[in-house]
């Protein structure tokens, strides 16, 4: 009972219910179902929809608990949405576009990659290299959507090379914060003016 309760307290779960939650080989298996109480919403464009059927069954690896690995297991729904006109999988609130993690378990593994290298924190959790850069994205993401730029008042531009100089990017830095509020590829006015 109260690992279900930590499990709801840590993934957004609006729409769903965790049903069980059992342990299967060394780690927790969370089986995830629809709450009956709320109207299923396209994965598109968030409208209600029209349930059509369900997909195969996903695992969404969470943030484990006790270092015991924890999984959310769930079959998604496909919907007919009549706003975006089509066959579109459910809007599913604890994942960030088709990645098979937690958005909260993005967030965890992009905290230790601030501290770590990469590939140790591949290790330390026994994925990919590749799933950290996509759990870092994800984070990364959601901040320059979320950015607040009304209390900026002074700001710094700088311009870094890679790959030998064949690649430039333009950081743009909040001097009195002192955090990189934008980065984009080139280092020309066009690039500068997608910021703005
Ligand atoms: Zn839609």
């Amino acid at each position: 009972m109260l690992v279900e309760q930590i499990i709801k307290e840590t993934v957004d779960l609006q729409g769903f219910r965790v049903h069980t939650v059992t342990k299967r080989g060394k780690g927790l298996i969370a089986e995830i179902r629809p709450d009956a109480r709320y109207s299923i919403r396209c994965g598109t464009c968030n409208a209600p929809a029209r349930y059509r059927d369900r997909r195969n069954v996903r695992f969404f690896r969470h943030v484990p608990l006790w270092n015991i690995p924890v999984w959310l297991h769930y079959r998604p729904r496909r919907v007919y949405c009549s706003s975006c006109k089509g066959l579109r999988v459910e809007k599913i609130p604890w994942v960030t576009g088709k990645h098979r993690f937690t958005t909260a378990f993005a967030g965890f593994m992009a905290g230790w990659a601030r501290m770590l290298p990469w590939c140790t924190v591949a290790k330390l959790f026994d994925c990919a290299w590749g799933t950290v850069a996509s759990a870092v994205k994800v984070v990364v993401d959601y901040g320059l959507e979320h950015r607040d730029l009304s209390s900026i008042t002074h700001i710094g531009i700088d311009e870094i090379s890679r790959k030998k100089g064949h690649v430039y990017l333009t950081n743009v830095y909040d001097i009195h914060s002192k955090t990189l509020i934008w980065s984009g590829e080139g280092r020309t006015k066009e690039t500068l003016r997608r910021l703005f």
